[in-house]
């Protein structure tokens, strides 16, 4: 898998902080386990970590001293999990929270043959979603409130920033208001985590807003 767009050193540390929304995490933990770079990149974090949590540990009372090492032990878990097998174009991360393959998933129609399917995630200001995009359809163009993070699980997508093909993140933020197209061909999945509601652009899809929850 050539991959092009990666994660920055900025989520990556994020994410071994355990600071992310459960939704963030899925998205970085299933790049992971498709992206031997930022797998190695991520390591070298969880490694930094455990180091400064030990140099700080003496002057640690003894209840959070036992907080960090806890800390530290389920650190590398993330990594074991990211490991663990992919099934198909489904990442291992991915493969719990689809009631174990695509073929659960319940999607429901956005227009023009796009489909999404929310998933089920426990932090209220961020949201995961798996999007379906025909070869060829677009998502309308919407703006974002705050992070979304959207990586391909197949197929591949062109926007106004660049294209974006399997093991692709795109990360745009509220200064990216963009309208990503499929390319011809098979339909292109991606997993998204967004923070906050997406602005669409567009009359229909923005009245559709609160009923879809995208
Ligand atoms: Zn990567
Ligand atoms: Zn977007």
């Amino acid at each position: 898998m050539k991959i092009k767009h990666h994660l920055s050193d900025e989520l990556l540390m994020a994410y071994a902080a355990a600071e992310l929304p459960e939704a963030f995490s899925l998205v970085i933990a299933s790049h992971l386990s498709m992206c031997d770079e930022c797998r190695a990149r991520s390591m070298a974090f969880d490694a930094l970590g455990g180091a400064v949590m030990e140099d700080h540990a003496v002057e640690m009372s003894e209840g959070s001293l036992a907080a960090c090492l806890d800390r530290i032990d389920t650190l590398p878990q993330a990594n074991a999990r990211a490991l663990r097998r992919s099934q198909g174009i489904v990442p291992a991360p991915l493969l719990d929270y689809l009631g174990g393959s695509l073929d659960q998933v319940k999607w429901r129609p956005l227009g023009l043959g796009v489909r999404q399917a929310i998933l089920r995630t426990s932090d209220k200001g961020a949201s995961a979603r798996l999007l379906y995009i025909p070869g060829g359809a677009a998502v309308p163009d919407h703006g974002h409130r705050g992070l979304e993070l959207t990586l391909v699980l197949q197929g591949a997508f062109r926007d106004e920033t660049d294209r974006f093909g399997p093991g692709d993140v795109e990360v745009a933020d509220s200064s990216v208001e963009h309208t990503p197209i499929a390319e011809e061909g098979a339909a292109c999945i991606c997993l998204a985590a967004t923070q906050g509601a997406l602005r669409f652009n567009a009359l229909l899809p923005r009245l559709a807003q609160p009923f879809f929850r995208i």
